[in-house]
């Protein structure tokens, strides 16, 4: 016999803990379904040295605020994944583990059937939390069954010392790749490729920033983002965090405010 549900979460990171912690006020019945083997979802797999691009204050699930790090840092990947493993052990939510979801199906009535490797599960509802980790992108490029080097993606990368003097590619302009490229590119004869112009954003513009213009009240937006850009253009920016090392000189400088309205365009900057 199936276990019923009001709701089922699929997946269990970031994404599903926060909406257990809404879902847990309701007094709806609920249960999250997650095939890793530990609390992190897609953290557990993240490279070395990958970081936060936001600072702990904006990053924080409901409930419990993530601790801070030294001002100007990010919190790396380990700080992140022993929040989460905490956050867990405070709320612990109904998570079962390791369940993979194969397959969602409507039953009968109101209810879904959530098909799995543990058993089926009934649900009136069903929450998508599967992150884009464990479904990498791996394009088909006409010819690589006789490409005689490495081609990993994103999702498998660790370390840059196995690119140490060899010739890199990196592809793709997200937030992966900006801190890819700048670490293998301190070892490798490195090269960026991205569909359009990466857009880069003053150095002290980070996750914070957008964070404060997108609930600032709508007169404050426009005067917080010009401050911000104006003490960037007067040298006032912080260096070595990746985006810096990453502009490379006479680079095209973007600034957006963060509905990607522009607000800047400029040629000539030099880091
Ligand atoms: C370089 C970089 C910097 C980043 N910086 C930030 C930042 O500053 N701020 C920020 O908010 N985000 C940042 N992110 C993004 C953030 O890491 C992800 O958006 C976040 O991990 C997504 O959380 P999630 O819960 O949606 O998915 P995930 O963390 O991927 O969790 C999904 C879970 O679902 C499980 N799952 C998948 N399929 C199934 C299935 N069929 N059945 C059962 N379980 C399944 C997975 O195993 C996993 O445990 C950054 C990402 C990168 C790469």
């Amino acid at each position: 016999m199936a276990e019923q549900f009001d709701v089922v979460i699929v997946g269990g990171g970031q994404a599903a803990l926060a909406a257990s912690y809404f879902l847990r006020r309701t007094g709806l019945t609920y249960v999250i379904l997650d095939n890793g083997a530990q609390a992190g979802g897609a953290w557990v797999h993240g490279w070395d040295s990958l970081h936060l691009f936001s600072p702990a204050s904006c990053s924080s699930l409901p409930g419990w605020p993530m601790p801070d790090t030294p001002e100007g840092s990010y919190p790396t990947r380990d700080e992140v994944l022993d929040y989460l493993h905490r956050y867990e052990a405070r709320y612990t939510p109904p998570i079962r583990r390791p369940v993979t979801v194969g397959r969602v199906e409507r039953a009968g009535g109101k209810f879904l059937n959530i098909r799995t490797n543990a058993g089926d599960f009934l649900s009136r509802a069903v929450i998508g939390a599967t992150g884009t980790w464990s479904a990498p992108f791996i394009p088909d490029v006409a010819g690589h069954e006789f490409f005689g080097g490495t081609q990993i993606h994103s999702a498998h990368y660790q370390i840059p010392a196995p690119f140490a003097g060899r010739r890199v590619l990196v592809v793709g302009g997200g937030n992966s790749g900006a801190q890819i490229l700048a670490e293998v590119s301190l070892l490798a004869n490195a090269t960026w490729v991205t569909l359009q112009d990466p857009v880069f954003l003053p150095d002290d513009v980070d996750g914070r920033v957008l964070f404060e213009r997108a609930t600032a009240r709508p007169g404050q937006r426009r005067r917080h983002a010009d401050r911000r850009l104006w003490r960037y253009r007067h040298g006032a920016a912080r260096t070595g965090r990746p985006g810096a090392r990453c502009l490379p000189r006479g680079a095209p400088v973007r600034a957006h405010d963060g509905y990607g309205r522009r607000l800047a365009r400029r040629t000539g900057r030099s880091h």
